[in-house]
């Protein structure tokens, strides 16, 4: 695997690895600071002494751009210093060292990722490989200093750390004014055919007003989190694109294009670089999130809708939200099909009040599935009952407006 040091400013330097995570040296009259740390402990050792040695000065922090195990799994080498991650989702990351991230738990994960490589056939990759030697064995820990903004050193001379989202809720970049440098982690990529991976994998539309903040601070040079660094023009262009392609995919959702013809439609922009091959996955799912956060606003209005509709008993207005060959499963068995049967078992309700509560949402294809519970309060002879009840609701888009499809009913319970 290719080894590079490069000399990115006079004070800054950056450790570029094949398969392994940037991790960068900046140089400050009382010490020496690190951001990030990598995918490998003795790599990251290595380089701490190498920079050590080369500017005469000891290391005094390591920062962290976010807390995903290829940015921080050469933390050890840097144990001794100040570490410094972000205060939001400090928290998780602290639930997670404990779970999903401990070392059991971690050896555990390849474990079964080795069975799973025999059993499906994985082909060989030696980022892989990498993954499997290191993420077992090496040590993990909790940052120092949890912050979302920080800042180090003097006026003439200084870091700045400052928690930005995008990638993701922690992600930070780290600001070095006195070289115009911008270490912005995955929330770039300089070579997306190449390193895109972390940065596609975790895109979403709010990378466009994390780029709108990095261009006032008007670097000259911007290092991403994987592969060769890149510049304030490239970020502007990556970010006019993105804003294009967002607006793109919110309107695809409102003229009801369908998941599957998604990479097809003709009215996308253009790539603002070379494309890389799984460009249409990633579009795909994209096109899932937005079609999913957009589908559960618009049906949330139509069940206001709907329960004004069942206050005022009107049948027909409830129909309006079935769609052609609903069924509603009613107990045991039974269940209600269509217009006709409907209307004959409606027995109107005087209805006090409905409260409505999402358990749960799945976007599957085009349909959207929903867990909701409903209470609801009922008048009988002057005598109110409040009833608990769950159903599970399948949508669909007939004519570009979502309809229940089927409707299960699962437990209803009075409570008072
Ligand atoms: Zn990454």
């Amino acid at each position: 695997m290719s080894e590079q040091i490069i000399e990115i400013g006079k004070s800054v330097v950056m450790h570029e690895m094949e398969h392994n995570t940037n991790i960068i040296c900046i140089e400050l009259e009382d010490g020496l600071v690190f951001v990030d740390s990598g995918r490998m402990d003795d790599i990251a050792k290595k380089f701490r002494k190498d920079m050590e040695k080369q500017f005469n000065k000891k290391s005094t922090h390591l920062f962290l751009t976010h807390y995903h195990h290829d940015h921080i799994s050469g933390m050890s080498a840097f144990k001794d210093l100040e570490i410094v991650g972000s205060k939001t989702d400090h928290a998780k990351y602290l639930e997670d060292l404990q779970g999903t991230l401990s070392l059991e738990s971690r050896k555990a994960q390849v474990e079964q990722w080795k069975v799973m490589a025999v059993e499906l056939n994985w082909e060989p990759s030696k980022s892989r490989d990498l993954l499997w030697k290191y993420y077992p064995k090496v040590e993990l820990l909790p940052p120092t200093k949890a912050v979302d903004e920080f800042e180090l050193g003097s006026e003439k001379q200084k870091v700045v750390f400052r928690r930005v989202g995008g990638h993701t809720e922690c992600s930070a970049y780290v600001h070095i004014p006195h070289e115009k440098i911008v270490i912005l982690g995955d929330n770039i990529v300089g070579d997306p055919t190449k390193v895109g991976g972390c940065f596609f994998g975790g895109l979403k539309e709010n990378i466009i007003g994390v780029y709108d903040e990095v261009a006032k601070l008007k670097p000259k040079i911007i290092i991403p989190g994987h592969g060769p660094t890149t510049d304030l023009a490239y970020m502007i262009k990556a970010g006019d694109y993105f804003k294009k392609l967002f607006q793109t995919l919110n309107e695809m959702y409102d003229k009801g294009v369908k998941p599957s013809e998604v990479s097809s439609y003709k009215g996308l922009p253009e790539f603002y670089d070379e494309k890389p091959d799984y460009w249409d996955n990633v579009l795909g799912r994209l096109y899932q999130s937005i079609s999913s956060e957009k589908a559960i606003k618009d049906i949330d209005q139509i069940q206001v809708k709907l329960d004004q509709a069942s206050f005022e008993n009107d049948v027909e207005k409830l129909l309006q939200y079935y769609a052609e060959d609903f069924v509603i499963t009613v107990s045991n068995g039974f269940y209600v099909q269509g217009v006709e049967v409907f209307k004959r078992c409606f027995r109107p309700t005087k209805f006090v009040e409905i409260k409505n509560e999402r358990k749960d949402h799945f976007f599957l294809g085009e349909k959207f599935i929903e867990k909701i519970s409903t209470l609801s309060t009922t008048k009988k002879s002057e005598t109110e009952t409040t009833t608990e009840s769950e159903a599970v609701q399948i949508w669909v888009k007939e004519n570009n407006d979502w309809k229940i499809q089927s409707e299960i009913r699962l437990d209803t319970k009075d409570i008072e």
